[in-house]
């Protein structure tokens, strides 16, 4: 990432991958705080008032989704979830109460990176004025100005649905959305346990969309979590 240096806070109570954070995003231009309970990461984002948050969900003082709830009473600054393979309910609970995105442990750099880059590139976007409408990717070129879909240059049409599910997922593109926020967005608040609703519908957009649905390139399940709309 270029540019002026980026503020990461990292809360985190295991000595290894703080160790191992500390090296790697210094060594791409981040500047890193680090706290090792959640009181300390709540103190510490309060002042640093840092550009992204990375929040272990496993801390010795308090429920990391708890710590989640807790930032997001003051600010919308992007939060990745750093969870391990046990905690997949906890992780859903986190996206659901607003954490952006979630890396499963262990990790590597290049996930972490890319996750990272999609939520900065997220908040750029929401605070850019709407002049950037146009959504491509491979054969897929999404005109949300004139809510138009084309692949390989062929107009798609869709349904009321399918178009708000599939706008839903550009205006987050890059980061993962759960079933229950998908539902929430799509269809409202009073269907948000109608997983099946999103199954039928993720179904027939990719099979519109995409020329393998069965292998999807473009609609990504992120499985028991969500789905997500890959930028790359
Ligand atoms: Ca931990």
């Amino acid at each position: 990432m270029s540019g002026q240096e980026v503020t990461v806070l990292v809360i985190e109570d295991e000595p290894e991958i703080r160790r191992f954070l500390r090296t790697t995003l210094h060594a791409h231009g981040f500047r890193l705080y680090e706290a090792v309970t959640g009181g300390d990461g709540l103190a510490e984002a309060k002042s640093r008032n840092p550009d992204l948050i990375l929040i272990d969900l496993g801390l010795p003082d308090l429920d990391g989704t708890e710590l989640i709830r807790q930032v997001r009473e003051w600010t919308s600054t992007p939060i990745i979830v750093l969870s391990a393979r046990d905690q997949e309910q906890m992780k859903v609970a986190a996206l659901d109460l607003g954490a952006d995105d979630y890396v499963t442990k262990p990790f590597g750099v290049n996930e972490l990176l890319a996750r990272m880059r999609a939520a900065l590139r997220h908040v750029a976007r929401i605070s850019e004025t709407r002049g950037d409408s146009v959504f491509t990717l491979g054969e897929l070129r999404i005109d949300l100005g004139r809510r138009q879909i084309f692949v390989s240059g062929k107009e798609i049409h869709l349904t009321p649905i399918e178009y708000k599910l599939l706008t839903t997922l550009v205006r987050h593109a890059g980061k993962v959305l759960t079933h229950r926020q998908l539902l929430k967005e799509v269809w409202g608040p009073l269907r948000v346990e109608e997983a099946h609703y999103l199954r039928v519908y993720m179904r027939q957009l990719r099979s519109k969309l995409e020329e393998n649905p069965a292998q999807p390139r473009y609609l990504h399940t992120e499985l028991g979590v969500g789905y997500r709309l890959r930028t790359e």
